[in-house]
């Protein structure tokens, strides 16, 4: 496994390959949802193609300072993970390693991203679309594997590639979850102790409110009420910063229960934000 720092070198190693390439954005601090992504990278590249995985923490997603400051950084721990996971080429840029100082070009998806993470985090995926076309044109893959944990990032992702005419297939792959439910995240490390052992507790909602809402027993428009209560009783500081139910392709909200509805939450557990969802089912 070959490790580079700068777009040059990343470049160079690119060039003097000719088979097929498979690029797994990351911002590092690796867990075993990362590695699923690298395994299935890993498959789909077969034992000729490249595996590349992109660790850095693209400032210009990041809404909150705080979050950005705080963000956990494991580099050695990351390649050690990347190197088992049979990945071929890590790019590993410092933090100014990426944009020029008087980068003024960006990329605004305008419709999928007006929701959910989108309205709270205001230029979120605009820095998300903006970090992953340099990513793309830089590895320029076959195909790049995204999480499904983070849904609206994957749909605004493929709204780009369609939009922008870009040659290259996504691959989305499944959550992992904690064997309590709670899914995979680079910041459950920064959770306190209470606050880890309570946040269970969003996934198994999740899972009740879907099947109410499925029975008729819930109705869409009670949904934040049914967290407010299912975390009342919590000693963590929670704060909801969303709860909606809503269309799987556009991303906007449904009053009613149709196919392919997601249910999708975003929390505060003390100043950790966590999102997870759940496909609610048509009765
Ligand atoms: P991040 O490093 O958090 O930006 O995530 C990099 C990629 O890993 C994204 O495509 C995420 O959706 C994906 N990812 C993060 N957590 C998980 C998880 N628990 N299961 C599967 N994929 C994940």
């Amino acid at each position: 496994m070959k490790i580079v720092h700068t777009k040059t070198e990343l470049r160079r190693e690119r060039q003097e390959y000719s088979g097929r390439v498979i690029l797994v954005p990351t911002m590092g601090a690796l867990h075993d949802g990362h590695q699923a992504l690298m395994e299935s990278a890993r498959l789909e590249a077969g034992s000729e193609g490249l595996v590349i995985v992109s660790i850095f923490v693209n400032p210009i997603q990041f809404d909150r300072a705080e979050d950005l400051e705080n963000y956990p950084s494991t580099f050695e721990q990351d390649s050690a993970i990347c190197e088992a996971a049979g990945v071929d080429l890590i790019f590993a840029p410092a933090a100014d390693g990426v944009y020029e100082s008087d980068s003024s070009v960006m990329v605004m998806e305008k419709t999928l991203s007006t929701t959910l993470c989108g309205a709270q985090r205001p230029g979120h995926f605009d820095g998300v679309c903006t970090v992953v076309l340099k990513l793309y044109h830089l590895t320029q893959p076959d195909v790049m594997v995204f999480g499904k944990k983070d849904f609206q990032q994957v749909a605004v992702i493929q709204r780009m590639v369609r939009d922008l005419d870009l040659p290259v297939e996504i691959l989305p792959v499944e959550t992992v979850r904690e064997e309590n439910g709670l899914a995979l995240s680079s910041r459950n490390s920064r959770l306190s102790e209470q606050a880890y052992t309570e946040a269970p507790v969003i996934h198994a909602t999740l899972k009740r409110c879907s099947s109410e809402l499925q029975s008729g027993a819930v109705k869409p428009a009670e949904v934040t009420a049914f967290f407010q209560q299912a975390f009342e009783s919590l000693e963590t500081a929670v704060r909801i910063d969303y709860v909606e139910l809503v269309d799987a392709e556009t991303m906007q909200p449904v009053a009613e229960i149709r196919k392919d509805a997601i249910l999708a939450v975003a929390v505060f557990f003390g100043d950790i934000r966590l999102i997870d969802h759940i496909t609610v089912q048509t009765p």
